[in-house]
């Protein structure tokens, strides 16, 4: 019998085994999207599943860079919208772990439209003659931008997370293992052996784009996923230390005061790994020769082996340069969010109002 049945209206006797919607994954994207729909819809019964706890994907190895650029007039926009977002997340609760830091770009010379193209007016690049701690080499050139921010994403999740309980269902430990759309609802089936009927599903699974309940779903929008290392290097920052971001080697170095030491994030070229075991066994000799290899050119002194170990791990990436939001049947039921090229941090925030928008949530919600 349903509440229909009854005339019950009381939408705590709803059915436990139906959702407005589901997000399934709880990093940063998937507890910001859940928040974004209930932004909107307060109303909106929402569950979102997660197969570990809350946090423990990406957006727990994160470095959590933002920068003010993007390389298309899209991600431009998002970067502008996901800084306001964040700048005001902050000034609304300064106890949360985002960390406004001064940042320099670093580039050679002939790089320097391409560095002016791609960083937002309000970055407001100014140029200076040297960058404290970093070598200039020959013919480069650096800026002071502003705009610039860090954050612990596992902490600052697990603070969105909180923000949900009450709220909306958060379930821990519940993987998704079947999703099939159909005319009233998607069923999801899940690691306990219960099921789960959700008027619209947002995927925000992060690097895990080949699990079997959405592996055929996902394919055809052509992302991959990259393994990301990023060297921990035992100095501590001292305040008022800058990132340098060296705009050719798509790299940077980063005060990490948090956690008291530096951090050095460059490019690694490793495509197609699974997150199940990239980070099994830590740094390869290749992840330090190559990350040592730039990391060299602009403070030597700092590839001492003593104090360099560091973090592996891996995200998505879409097929463009440009993160992904994308309905996955033609009713939109089912909505992928995510691939955004390392920068799920910086672009979470306009990458959930994006997905919130594509799902189109009230025309579908079910009435008790
Ligand atoms: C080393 C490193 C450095 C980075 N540095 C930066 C940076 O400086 N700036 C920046 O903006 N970004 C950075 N990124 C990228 C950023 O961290 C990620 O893009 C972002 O955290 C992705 O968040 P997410 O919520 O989409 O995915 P995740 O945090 O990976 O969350 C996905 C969740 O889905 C869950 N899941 C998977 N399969 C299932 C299933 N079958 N059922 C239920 N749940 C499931 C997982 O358990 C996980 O919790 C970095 C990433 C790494 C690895």
């Amino acid at each position: 019998m349903t509440d229909a049945d009854t005339g019950n209206t009381d939408p705590a006797h709803t059915d436990p085994a139906y959702t407005d919607v589901a997000v399934v994954g709880a990093g940063v994207l998937g507890c910001m999207t859940a928040l974004e729909i209930l932004a909107r819809d307060p109303a909106a019964s929402v569950t979102v599943l997660d197969r570990d706890i809350v946090g423990a994907g990406a957006s727990r190895r994160s470095a959590g860079l933002h920068f003010p650029r993007g390389i298309t007039e899209r991600v431009r926009r998002m970067t502008a919208h996901s800084q306001d977002r964040y700048a005001k997340l902050l000034a609304d609760r300064p106890e949360l772990p985002i960390h406004p830091v001064p940042m320099t770009v670093l580039a050679a010379r002939a790089s320097e439209p391409g560095v002016r193209e791609v960083y937002l007016d309000s970055a407001a690049l100014t140029p200076v003659d040297a960058v404290a701690g970093v070598r200039l080499p020959e013919g480069h050139a650096a800026w002071d931008v502003r705009g610039g921010q860090y954050a612990d994403v596992h902490a600052l999740t697990q603070a969105l997370a909180r923000d949900l309980r009450g709220r909306a269902t958060l379930s821990e430990g519940t993987a998704v293992t079947a999703l099939e759309p159909g005319p009233d609802g998607v069923q999801l089936g899940l690691g306990t052996g219960r099921t789960l009927t959700a008027g619209r599903v947002v995927l925000a699974p992060g690097p895990w784009l080949a699990a079997p309940a959405w592996r055929e779903l996902v394919a055809p929008l052509g992302a991959r996923v990259k393994k990301i290392v990023a060297l921990h290097i035992d100095v501590p920052p001292a305040p008022g230390d800058r990132v340098s971001v060296f705009h050719d080697e798509d790299a940077f170095l980063l005060p990490l005061a948090d956690r008291g030491h530096w951090l050095f994030s460059y490019t690694c070229q490793e495509w197609d790994v699974d997150p199940d075991t990239v980070g099994d066994d830590g740094l390869s000799p290749a992840d330090l020769r190559d990350a040592l290899a730039v990391l060299d050119r602009y403070a030597p002194g700092l590839g001492d082996p003593r104090r360099v170990s560091g973090r592996v791990f891996c995200d998505a990436y879409g097929p463009a340069g440009e993160p992904l939001v994308s309905a996955l049947t033609a009713d939109r039921r089912v909505v992928f969010a995510g691939a955004a090229n390392g920068s799920g941090y910086r672009l979470a925030p306009a990458l959930a109002a994006e997905a919130a928008d594509l799902i189109d949530l009230p025309a579908e919600r079910r009435k008790p």
